[in-house]
């Protein structure tokens, strides 16, 4: 991926622990590296195709005379995050905030702390077999797209599919969606679980009827296991429901334990 470069960029501001920082203000140092296609921009010499490294750093300066926090840690976060929010051609940041004057009493260049922020492909599982099962879904994806750092990218179409698991209950209307989000697994679930709330969702059987049910079932390539939380989702190379409308918006992604692709599996599952 190419990358643009910010080097040391010089700016007076008032974050620090201390009262004296916080009234006095001191010199810090921001550098960036901006990860961004810049083929079209090159290849049509146009500026508008590319990020705009000045306005990028007018951004940065704009945000430090207007806030005042603590840490360079939160600088660092919230500078990374806002510049991915502002300037949607980039697709990783990673930031670096340095401190040469913070107030340690012994001599050293300087203290920084370096953020890398990215988006994120998600790919949700979405069902509903409660009441306007339709109505809830179309419900939940604009809550998932009010959210300010998600953006549901593709969604597929909606199938009815007879219930999993716990089968005396109704129908389920089941679809997937392409989520680009700057969440973190954990976070993104924590989102997923509040618009289930919001939704009425009730966890009375596991397995029983829902209002809205919302599964991860890829985080880009990311396995992992938690207590609260398994990527890729556990069974889904089993569920039909989950791989039917998954193939239509992520038939070439790879799974990434069982090294097939999702029309592969979804294939391989229904000529079962
Ligand atoms: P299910 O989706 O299996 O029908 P629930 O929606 O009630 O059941 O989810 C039960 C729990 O599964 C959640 O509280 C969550 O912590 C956990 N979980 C583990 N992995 C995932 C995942 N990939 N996506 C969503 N929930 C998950
Ligand atoms: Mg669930």
């Amino acid at each position: 991926m190419d990358k643009i470069r910010i080097e040391n960029l010089e700016l007076y501001a008032y974050h620090g622990v201390f009262p004296e920082e916080n009234e006095e203000g001191q010199l810090f140092v921001v550098s960036a590296d901006i990860y961004v296609d810049t083929l079209q921009a090159a290849r049509e010499d146009d500026l508008s195709r590319s990020v705009d490294y000045g306005a990028v750093c007018h951004f940065i300066k704009q945000w430090m005379d207007t806030h005042t926090v603590q840490l360079i840690e939160t600088v660092a976060d919230i500078l990374a995050r806002e510049l991915l929010l502002a300037y949607p051609l980039i697709q990783k940041i990673v930031l670096e905030v340095k401190k040469p004057d913070a107030p340690i009493g012994l001599p050293f260049e300087y203290v920084s702390v370096t953020a890398e922020r990215a988006w994120h492909t998600v790919y949700v599982g979405i069902g509903s077999n409660m009441g306007d099962r339709e109505t809830y879904i179309n419900d939940a994806v604009k809550l998932l797209h009010g959210q300010r750092d998600c953006n549901v990218a593709k969604a597929s179409g909606l199938y009815t599919t007879a219930p999993y698991g716990y089968t005396d209950q109704p129908e389920f209307l089941n679809g997937a969606l392409c989520v680009k989000t700057l969440q973190t697994p954990a976070q993104f679930l924590d989102t997923l679980h509040a618009i289930e709330q919001h939704l009425g969702r009730e966890r009375k059987i596991h397995w029983g009827p829902r209002t809205i049910d919302l599964d991860i079932l890829l985080y880009d390539d990311m396995v992992m296991s938690t207590e609260t939380l398994t990527i890729p989702h556990i069974d889904m190379e089993n569920r039909l429901f989950v791989l039917k409308p998954l193939d239509e918006i992520a038939g070439f992604v790879r799974h990434p334990i069982l090294g097939k692709t999702i029309h592969q599996l979804y294939t391989q599952l229904e000529s079962k």
